[in-house]
């Protein structure tokens, strides 16, 4: 039964070693298993069969003896391999299906191996009951084996149980063998054939086999061990490797994607504590309000924050210093016998109420810009917990805290800027808007009056004059305020499209008329070139007058000698009218600068032209408006010609009279 168990014991422990090898090793395992299990059962069954007297001399056929061995041992490596194999009970059953009839087969090849004067009769019903007692019983120990793969404690009671189980199922089939034999005497007496074995002989071989069975205990036993811890102990640091190589993957993702400083702080305290070992972790982090004053905040790890309630600000204690100062890492086993740590009445350099640290680990965090943005700390109440490792990891873990807070502040810094500037602009326009409106008003009535003072027939000639300069003036300064306000009005989105049928060749006359005084006293040439038919389009008058007064008036204010010609022509869906002058001309580089808003060639007190700079930029977004553009093609010293295209129809239109 000792023999049984231990062979049971034994085999088991090497079935955990053959679930976890993989390759050829698994080959080994399964053979020195089989071997182990066969030659066990093979030892149990002789041993039992010494004790065994029938009263008349027994002796074993060899070859039989041969077969008998290598029946259990290849049953064996059949049942190991299908367990190995698999964990699910129908899988274990099939293997006990193989260790039964192994255990049994090798009882009745060794029980046929018996040479004696006498002959063996059996009972059927035993001999099945045997069967049946080794293929359960084996099915039981490989259940229980089941739970102990990869379990690295080699001697729980549960292995014990199952060896146990795994000899019963040896022994338990051998004894129901032996009862199911009858042993008839017969008159012939022993024949000592070749090829026998004495009952001495036998002694030798069972002593031989157990040797062999425990020698390969024990090198399992022992190889387990060592195979075990090392595969626990890889196991362990690769889970913990994995562990922080997910932290850090964590944080890298949260730090990357976060611009908010609350939210930054905490996940880099939680990845701290976790990744140190520590049972809690604080941010100390400095922030200035919009007001511009600077104070502490902080966020902890590990601890409810109530914890923290009754603790104050942690003050430049000489323990504290180094980290609030910037001057580097402090990390220390046992805090309490650090030298700094007694220096300060009346808590030892620590604020009252602080948690119970042996192991402190704190790191500044450290901006760009040099300036110091907060301190990591980190504490366990054991002590030596904190390796260089840790050290360096938390390290790692400041300096993207203080990209990430970096990031975190210049965003703040630019949103704020931001707003102010939309908040800023937001007010020009509204003054604008306001302000032009307002001038409009008693402009008019000066314009108003002028015209009725130049009509009145007691107007002498020369104050007829003078009213027409301050008529002139007045009409200058309403175009000047009526742009203002058409930029304002774009700019706050509050310019409105009035659509209806337009003769663009009427707007160009009119725009001529209005020029030509101007053009006439600079001695340019102005000149108009129309379609004999008119030029109908949907579309807004106001705004194409607008435009091309615009254009014609720069022509004639940036050129001193020559012509300004105005050309208006349908190019299939287009109206297309170009303005071409023989002016100064526009630099390349200021092709596009002359449609911004206040920008013009001519600046300082010394400029000979007047104007505002809007001129061009109202332009061509009326022009946008309308679903055409406005365009330049010049060269300093040749001229300048302005294409404005327009659509026939001017989107949004909706068909009717507007
Ligand atoms: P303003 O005419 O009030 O200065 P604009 O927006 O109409 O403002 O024009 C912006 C600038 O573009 C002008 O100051 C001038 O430098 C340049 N510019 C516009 N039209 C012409 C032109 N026909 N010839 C040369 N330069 C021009």
């Amino acid at each position: 039964m000792l023999i049984a168990s231990l062979a049971g014991y034994t085999a088991l422990d090497m079935s955990v070693q053959v679930a976890a090898a993989r390759g050829s090793s698994r080959g080994w395992w399964i053979a020195a298993s089989a071997l182990a299990m066969g030659v066990g059962i093979w030892s149990m069954h002789f041993v039992a069969m010494l004790a065994l007297n029938i009263g008349i001399p027994v002796v074993y056929n060899v070859p039989l003896l041969a077969v008998s061995i290598a029946i259990a041992v290849g049953a064996s490596a059949i049942t190991f391999t299908s367990a190995a194999s698999t964990a699910s009970t129908r899988g274990l059953a099939v293997a006990s299906l193989a260790m039964g009839p192994a255990i049994a087969g090798m009882h009745y090849t060794g029980m046929a191996a018996m040479q004696m004067s006498a002959r063996t009769v059996y009972d059927a019903s035993l001999v099945a009951l045997s069967v049946v007692i080794a293929v359960s019983a084996s099915f039981g120990a490989l259940v229980l084996a089941r739970h102990f793969r990869g379990v690295p404690e080699h001697h729980s009671p549960l292995k014990i149980g199952a060896s146990i189980l795994m000899g019963a199922a040896v022994y338990g089939m051998h004894y129901t063998g032996m009862l199911a034999a009858n042993f008839i005497p017969e008159a012939e007496p022993l024949r000592a054939d070749e090829g026998v074995i004495s009952t001495l002989g036998l002694g030798w071989a069972i002593v031989i086999g157990t040797i062999l069975l425990i020698g390969l205990t024990l090198a399992a036993a022992i190889g387990n061990r060592l195979v075990g811890a090392a595969v626990s102990a890889a196991n362990e640091s690769d889970r913990q490797r994995i562990r922080m190589v997910d932290t850090l993957q964590q944080i890298g993702q949260s730090l990357t994607s976060e611009l908010e400083l609350d939210k930054i702080v905490q996940s880099v305290t939680d990845a701290g504590t976790e990744l140190s070992g520590a049972e809690f972790g604080a941010f100390f982090y400095n922030v200035v309000n919009e007001v511009g004053e600077a104070y502490t905040l902080y966020s902890i790890s590990g601890v409810p924050r109530e914890a923290f309630s009754r603790f104050p600000m942690p003050r430049n204690t000489p323990i504290f210093a180094p980290t609030f100062y910037g001057e580097g890492t402090v990390r220390s086993d046992d805090i309490t016998k650090d030298s700094r740590y007694g220096k300060m009445a009346p808590d030892h350099g620590m604020p009252e109420g602080h948690l119970p640290v042996r192991s402190y680990l704190a790191v500044p965090v450290i901006s760009r810009t040099g300036s110091v943005l907060g301190g990591l700390f980190f504490g366990n109440a054991s002590v030596g917990v904190f390796k260089e490792e840790h050290e360096r990891l938390v390290e790692g873990i400041a300096g993207w805290a203080a990209v990430a807070m970096d990031n975190a502040q210049l965003f703040e810094a630019e949103k704020r800027a931001r707003s102010e500037a939309e908040r800023a602009n937001g007010a020009k326009d509204d003054f604008l808007a306001v302000m032009s409106h307002e001038l409009r008003t008693p402009l008019n009535a000066i314009i108003g009056y002028t015209n009725l003072l130049q009509t009145l027939p007691t107007s002498p000639e020369d104050t007829r004059q003078r009213l027409e300069r301050v008529d002139l003036s007045a009409r200058h300064l309403l175009h000047l305020i009526d742009e203002l306000l058409t930029y304002s009005r774009l700019n706050v989105g509050e310019e409105r499209l009035h659509i209806e049928d337009v003769d663009a060749a009427l707007i160009a006359s009119e725009v001529q008329a209005l020029v030509e005084p101007l053009a006439i006293k600079k001695g340019l040439e102005l000149a108009c070139l129309l379609p004999d038919t008119p030029v109908l389009i949907r579309s807004d008058a106001h705004k194409i007058r607008q435009i091309l007064l615009n254009l014609v008036s720069n022509g004639v204010k940036f050129s001193e000698s020559g012509s300004v010609k105005m050309n208006v022509e349908q190019l299939g869906q287009e109206l297309v009218v170009r303005v071409t002058d023989t002016g100064v001309g526009i630099a390349q580089e200021h092709h596009q600068k002359i449609y911004e808003p206040f920008w013009r060639a001519e600046t300082g007190p010394t400029r000979v032209t007047g104007g505002t700079g809007l001129g061009l930029s109202v332009s061509r977004r009326l022009a946008r408006m309308l679903g055409g553009d406005l365009n330049v093609a010049s060269a300093p010293g040749s001229g300048s010609t302005f294409t404005l295209n327009l659509p026939m129809i001017a989107p949004g239109d909706v068909g009717g009279e507007d």
